[in-house]
């Protein structure tokens, strides 16, 4: 193969494409072609151009309101020729960017690598065989198979299309799909034509929403359109939050108070003090009334989550879902593989008139099918014969042993329908090859059925599958059990209703019924397109098959139900059959379980909708659109939704929702681009466990306020009240740099890594418009900055008058406040109740001692060097203590103990 990718494919015709690219469009490449192809252009991944450097980054830490008043502060130090101070205020600023720059890497790496864990897949034609493998494995010359829901994995001439449209908006910002078109009639097109109108192409990052295609590749990496554009996009992590713009929000107000009372204690200094003690009071003001700790604690806090959820199989796409995941109030989740194992075993089987019933379970043709307990062979009835060849023929998965054990390889209903077959004798390949498949129209949620058409002994055969809806209506006919047709007529309801019956009989025990069908057709016919078997076909019978309920899954409703958020089931599935597991599940609200169906839906008024949206448990025969109204319909009524999806058509859903949650291993690519999470499991009970992560990061960072701002109360009122009434500063600015910085970041971060408490899911969700800082918690920082102001106040003004030495008296008043502050700690973490807990015996895990251990020894190690280190001295005015002195501060301390617990009765903190 030349060395030069094809430019232009477009304008070349698929004969030269092909010869170019030295490929086969039927056997595909072979591994010796790929495995050169990757050597000499790469893998297919785009290699974005670098985010911001480094040291911009860093210096964006420096770009907060409230920083900018630290430089300022800073530099009124040097201009006032305080060098030291200032250079040590810039000092603790920088590593406050330092920290605030090494967490937000951290973070944005690891939602990085999540994303990156996130591999898209693509099915190719090598060596004569359809396989999937991982689109960065895609080379040059590659045969590629597009179905709707596909991501395109590279560009693509598209050399076979069926109805194919394509999203590329990302491409072209066009948002309609596009429908494509090629194949040897279509001429190849003009080379200078726009790429939005190049119908014989499919593009990298375009999604398939509708029909399928072959294509072949001509471009990868950054050689496709996409990489042309990428390169010029920055890869862009975004770390902002609800939240953290609450808090940017708050930070700019609190920068005017901050601003009003600094003014005061200026004036106010000025009245008592000389003009630099003015100043540096003035200064120690605005050090101490900034949390400068807390925006890396916010950060290290949602980052924890993002982790914690991403080992119970939730990736978060989009940070912003780690909060909102702590207030969902309703969860949609789908049915099948959800809540259910999507393991399917057909159980009963209605054909030729007959009843009958399957033995056996899981996927191994261990097992046989009985009428009225006498087993039946392949000899037997010819109804029965013709409805599991149906499900045989007209299915494109097949079975594996794996270990000993059998399994699927494509959709476990169709897994079902080859077991059955096979329990009657009838093999899949032998079958094939008496009867060929011709074409097909794959299985499609819209339209609820598959259909293929084969070539027979007897002729041309479309064989149909599908849900009864879809498919009983089409149907003029029906089979007997001596293979006879017999005339359904829509006015004699006799027999429709018999069939209506059957299927009733079967969901009502939460089976899953397809509906088999045949039509007979001209020998010319060589395709199957949908108005082909809108009518007149044979029904050939149902099949019932059970999918059991998730063990977990299960758990995780009542959990849910419990922590107040709503389950509703929203299914493709029939109502009766839904309404049947929904109810063996425990899903219900206030104990009943409605079912709506979406041709019930479909009829009502907005109104009318929001209220049955409440008030339903189940929707059943939901098409997409009908989940967006759903979705729209639960927030108009003030719910915040959680909502699952697999389909193509789901991602306007996804996105409405308040969380669009995807299906990792189901889901198409166009439902987890459209995600704000993905499920690695696609299991229910990992929604539940994300919400209970959400609702647990939610507290730590409510904790982590709680715990840093009644610092900035108690040193703001020291200072505020020692100008007025003009005595000495009891604490220095470097100093409250010290505690606020060094001190709080160490005691602070360990709470981010809390476990979670016992009860998160045993209180009602969190309401989304929830002030940051309610009543009760303005009532707790307020009681806790109160006694910090105390002990401040009160240690250095003892000490001072005892001792007459000021720096003993301010070292002493800030190790009498770590030793309070070590003992609030202790009463905010949940350490000792699950410690007490583990002696009693209510809890058997272990208990997390490390984080909030570690900080405490952290915290005291600092105190030591704070006052023992000579150069610390000299920098931060600091003096040595003597044993008893160190006592003292801790006996200064204690009463925190009985305070906090007063405190925490009226704002409790789990
Ligand atoms: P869900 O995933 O919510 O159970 P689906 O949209 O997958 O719903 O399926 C809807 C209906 O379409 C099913 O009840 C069944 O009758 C029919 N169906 C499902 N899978 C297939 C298939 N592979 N071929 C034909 N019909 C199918
Ligand atoms: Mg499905």
């Amino acid at each position: 193969m030349q060395d030069k990718l094809p430019q232009n494919s477009h304008s070349l015709d698929i004969e030269e494409t092909i010869d170019l690219l030295e490929t086969d469009q039927a056997q595909g490449l072979n591994s010796i072609q790929v495995k050169e192809r990757i050597a000499r252009f790469g893998f297919n991944e785009l290699t974005g151009k670098k985010g911001k450097p480094w040291w911009l980054k860093f210096l964006l830490q420096y770009n907060q309101p409230l920083l900018y008043i630290l430089l300022i502060a800073g530099a009124t130090k040097a201009i006032i020729g305080e060098f030291v101070n200032a250079f040590v205020i810039w000092g603790v600023t920088t590593t406050n960017a330092i920290i605030g720059y090494v967490q937000e890497s951290k973070a944005e790496g690891a939602i990085a690598a999540l994303a990156k864990s996130i591999t898209t897949e693509a099915t190719v034609i090598r060596e004569n065989q359809k396989l999937r493998i991982p689109s960065r494995e895609l080379v040059p010359g590659d045969v590629v198979l597009l179905t709707s829901g596909d991501k395109v994995p590279a560009d693509l001439r598209l050399i076979k299309v069926r109805n194919l449209q394509v999203d590329e908006s990302a491409l072209t910002g066009e948002s309609v799909a596009v429908e494509k078109e090629a194949g040897v009639e279509t001429p190849p097109l003009p080379p200078d034509i726009p790429l939005a109108e190049r119908k014989n192409m499919a593009y990298t990052g375009g999604f398939v929403t509708f029909g399928q295609a072959t294509g072949i590749v001509v471009a990868t990496g950054n050689t496709t359109e996409t990489g042309r554009i990428s390169q010029l996009l920055e890869n862009k992590i975004d770390l902002s939050t609800p939240l953290t713009r609450k808090f940017d929000k708050f930070s700019k107000n609190w920068l005017y108070m901050v601003l009003g009372v600094a003014t005061l204690t200026l004036m106010a200094g000025l009245q008592t003090k000389p003009w630099r003690d003015a100043i540096e009071a003035t200064v120690a003001l605005i050090v101490g009334s900034i949390p400068e700790g807390l925006p890396a604690v916010v950060t290290v806090t949602l980052a924890i989550g993002v982790s914690r959820m991403a080992r119970r199989h939730a990736i978060i796409r989009k940070l912003p879902a780690v909060e909102t995941l702590g207030s969902a109030t309703v969860i949609c989740s789908d049915k099948t593989g959800t809540l259910t194992e999507n393991q399917m075993t057909v159980q009963a089987i209605y054909a030729g008139g007959h009843q009958y019933a399957v033995t056996g379970v899981g996927y191994s043709p261990e097992g046989e099918i009985v009428q009225d307990g006498k087993r039946i062979d392949l000899s037997g009835d010819l109804g029965l014969h013709e409805c599991l060849s149906a499900g045989l023929l007209c299915n494109d998965s097949h079975l594996e042993t794996k270990n000993g054990k059998w399994v699927v390889v494509g959709d476990p209903t169709e897994g079902a329908l080859i077991t059955s077959a096979n329990k009657l004798g009838l093999i899949k390949p032998l079958l094939e090859q008496q009867m060929p498949r011709l074409d097909g129209i794959p299985f499609e949620s819209e339209f609820q059925y598959m259909a293929t058409l084969h070539a027979t002994p007897t002729g041309k055969t479309i064989y149909v599958k599908g849900s009864v809806e879809a498919i009983a209506k089409r149907c003029t006919f029906m089979l007997n059990s001596n293979g006879q047709l017999k005339p359904i007529d829509c006015q004699e309801t006799l027999n429709t209703s018999s069939i209506e019956r059957e299927v009733n009989i079967m969901a009502r025990q939460g089976l899953r019924v397809l509906a088999l069908a045949k039509k007979l057709v001209p020998n010319e016919q060589t395709t199957v397109d949908h108005v082909d078997i809108d009518t007149g076909l044979i029904f050939l019978g149902l099949q019932g098959m059970i999918d059991p309920p998730r063990e977990s899954a299960m758990k995780a409703v009542k959990a849910c139900q419990e922590a107040g958020i709503q389950v509703k089931m929203i299914t493709g599935d029939h109502a009766v059959t839904a309404q049947a597991i929904a109810t063996r599940m425990g899903i219900n609200k206030n104990g009943s379980v409605l079912a709506f169906s979406g041709a019930e839906l479909a009829q009502m008024d907005y109104q009318e909708l929001a209220q049955v949206a409440e008030d339903g448990v189940v929707f059943a025969r939901v098409a997409p659109e009908q989940k967006l109204r759903l979705v729209e319909a639960l927030q108009s009524k003030g719910e915040i939704v959680a909502m699952t999806g697999d389909g193509v058509n789901d991602a306007p859903a996804l996105k409405q929702a308040d969380i669009g949650i995807a299906m990792g291993m189901a889901g198409t690519e166009v439902a987890k681009e459209a995600a704000d999470m993905l499920l690695t499991d696609d299991n229910f009970a990992s929604i539940k466990a994300a919400v209970e992560e959400g609702r647990a990061v939610y507290k730590n960072l409510v904790k982590a306020m709680c715990f840093i701002l009644p610092v900035n109360g108690g040193e703001s009122m020291t200072i505020l009240f020692s100008t007025l009434v003009g005595r000495e500063l009891p604490i220095l600015s470097l100093q409250i740099l010290w505690l606020n910085v060094i001190n709080s970041i160490t005691m602070t971060v360990p709470l981010a890594f809390e476990p979670k408490p016992q009860n998160v899911m045993q209180q009602s969700p969190r309401r989304p418009n929830e002030a940051l800082l309610s009543g009760s918690r303005i009532k707790r920082i307020l009681a806790i900055s109160l006694f910090n102001w105390i002990v401040i106040f009160g240690v250095f003004e003892y000490i001072r008058q005892t001792t007459g030495d000021i720096n003993l008296a301010r070292t002493m008043a800030i190790n009498a406040l770590i030793a309070g502050r070590i003992f609030y700690l202790l009463s905010l973490s949940q350490l000792v109740p699950n410690l007490i807990a583990k002696m009693d015996g209510t809890i058997k895990e272990n208990v997390d001692i490390p984080a909030i251990g570690f900080g405490i020894i952290g915290a005291i190690i600092l105190q030591l060097c704070f006052s023992y280190v000579p150069l610390i001295n000299e920098f931060f005015f600091t003096v040595p203590l003597r044993f008893d002195q160190w006592l003292f501060c801790f006996a200064v301390g204690l009463p925190m103990i009985p305070w906090a617990a007063f405190v925490n009765r009226f704002d409790p903190p789990n």
